[in-house]
């Protein structure tokens, strides 16, 4: 028997004033059908996960259910986009279910992506095709596993209907999950309004939301401005450790909970180059893999611009607390970066007389190709070479210009007083070996459409243990061969 309230819903952005979102209702598609359950994330919602696999639960992601407490909303947002302004975007394919609060009180958003149209689409259909939903299910859950702040993949399921987009495409809809969908672009709609009163309830409601424990400082906004700032910092810390590349880093896709969003055109990076763009649409290669720390500062500037009118009484003042705080982002970056690093590679503290080893790491390591996941690895497996742990040698050299570097590693190391095998086990856990390579998720998609999911499956399986190597799975752990590789992705939106 169907439960009466199968999703525990516990709302509060739906007591917000009514100009934050307009009440819409997913639109019914023709014949749902399962793509994937995320088992574990419904049981901490606190959602029966048989009940999500069962007829009504598929229903409900597809948005032709209601279940009971749901509150269905689209949010409106501002934006800069690749630099220009929007003045208006909003939740045009994207519509919010409600919120739940799990046990231990943690609060998160529960979102349809490709629901159909809403007051923001802007002539888009509202919909998404099959393919940006697997891969979006797929990264978004292997950041989760690889320990990166993130929003996550609920469930997944087809809709019976065909989406047009240069070609005809299967349409999928993805049950995504949140902190909150907050994003630096809702500020900025709101500041771009004049709307204080809608800033000063954004900022207590965000704050309560997301960073209670810097409440009552005295000024909530400047609080609120620096706790995002700090979690932007660790954020893009984290991206630039894995070599990951977000492809889209507008205003509009960053969240002020500090979890990355939006899988459009992301991708990691396999041969390692700062340069590198996976996005089409990226001609200026502003969002390049060197970039991502500058640009997170650029959008944290364009939050703190939005909230001037809340910094303080006078402009004067909110300017020099907007700016101090903007300020702070190189320092918290560096600061996670190196601790990251660290780790990565093996030592105690990198300290100022490690920057050259450091930078000459990468210098060889773009001037090899080297891939940037397997060559983390292998200096893991290198820093106990007899332990009996699996090794990626043979899907693995190392270029035979890092021989030098690797004997200077070797010395450094030995400053340190850490056993190999203590040092070894940390590193296995900063340095992953599964991660969703791009020619792994595009063959994953590509099955899918012709109605074969087992490699979408085996992909997800794998990536949710990323840290632990089986030479089994070893073909899943493998850079693209020449003709595999994925040198461009799309938003396919
Ligand atoms: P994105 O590039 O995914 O961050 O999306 C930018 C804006 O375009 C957001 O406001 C989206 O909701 C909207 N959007 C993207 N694709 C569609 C679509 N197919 N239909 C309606 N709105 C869309
Ligand atoms: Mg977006």
């Amino acid at each position: 028997m169907a439960s009466q309230h199968p999703i525990p819903f516990n709302n509060t952005f739906a007591r917000m004033p009514d100009y934050f979102y307009s009440l819409q209702a997913p639109t019914a598609v023709s014949t749902p059908e399962s793509l994937a359950i995320n088992h574990d994330l419904a049981i901490t919602l606190g959602i029966d996960p048989d009940w999500l696999a069962s007829p009504e639960g598929i229903a409900t992601v597809a948005g032709n259910y209601l279940p009971a407490g749901a509150e269905p909303l689209a949010s409106v947002y501002a934006g800069h986009q690749f630099g220009s302004y929007n003045p208006q975007l909003g939740d045009g394919r994207a519509i919010l279910l409600g919120e739940v609060s799990t046990a231990s009180g943690h609060r998160y958003d529960i979102q349809l992506k490709g629901s159909g149209p809403t007051p923001y689409s802007r002539g888009g259909d509202g919909r998404s095709p099959l393919g940006p939903v697997l891969r979006e299910y797929i990264v978004s859950e292997a950041m989760f596993a690889l320990g990166v702040p993130t929003t996550r993949a609920l469930a997944a399921v087809t809709t019976g209907d065909q989406v047009v987009r240069e070609t005809l495409q299967p349409g999928a809809v993805l049950a995504r999950v949140a902190s909150s969908h907050l994003r630096v672009g809702t500020f900025q709609y709101f500041s771009a309004q004049k709307n204080v009163d809608a800033l000063r309830s954004l900022v207590g409601y965000t704050l309560q939301r997301h960073f209670p424990d810097a409440l009552n400082s005295g000024n909530d906004a400047q609080a609120l401005l620096r706790c995002v700032i700090k979690a932007q910092a660790e954020l893009i810390a984290h991206w630039q450790l894995l070599g990951f590349v977000h492809g889209v880093m507008n205003t509009d896709n960053m969240l002020l909970c500090g979890e990355t969003v939006d899988y459009g055109p992301c991708a990691f990076m396999e041969s390692f180059h700062p340069d590198t763009v996976f996005s089409s649409i990226d001609q200026g290669r502003r969002y390049a893999y060197r970039n991502q720390p500058g640009i997170a500062q650029w959008n944290l500037a364009c939050l703190a611009q939005a909230v001037l009118p809340v910094l303080a009484d006078n402009e004067e003042a909110a300017v020099a607390i907007a700016q101090e705080a903007v300020d702070q982002f190189p320092g918290l970056f560096m600061e996670a970066h190196n601790r990251g690093l660290s780790r990565k590679l093996g030592l105690i503290e990198a300290t100022d007389e490690d920057t050259a080893l450091i930078e000459d790491l990468f210098s060889l390591m773009a001037e090899a190709k080297a891939d940037f996941t397997l060559t983390f690895r292998h200096l893991a497996d290198l820093a106990a070479p007899d332990s009996d742990s699996a090794k990626v040698g043979k899907i693995y050299t190392p270029p035979q210009s890092l021989a030098p570097w690797l004997a200077r590693w070797q010395e450094r190391l030995a400053a340190d007083d850490v056993s190999p095998a203590d040092r070894q086990q940390s590193m296995y856990r900063a340095n992953p070996v599964f991660i969703p390579r791009n020619h792994l998720v595009a063959q994953a998609i590509s099955a899918a459409e012709d109605g074969d999911l087992e490699p979408f499956h085996t992909l997800i399986a794998r990536t949710a243990q990323p840290f632990t190597y089986d030479e089994a799975d070893q073909p899943l752990a493998t850079p693209a061969q020449a003709d595999e590789e994925v040198r461009q992705t799309f938003c396919g939106t």
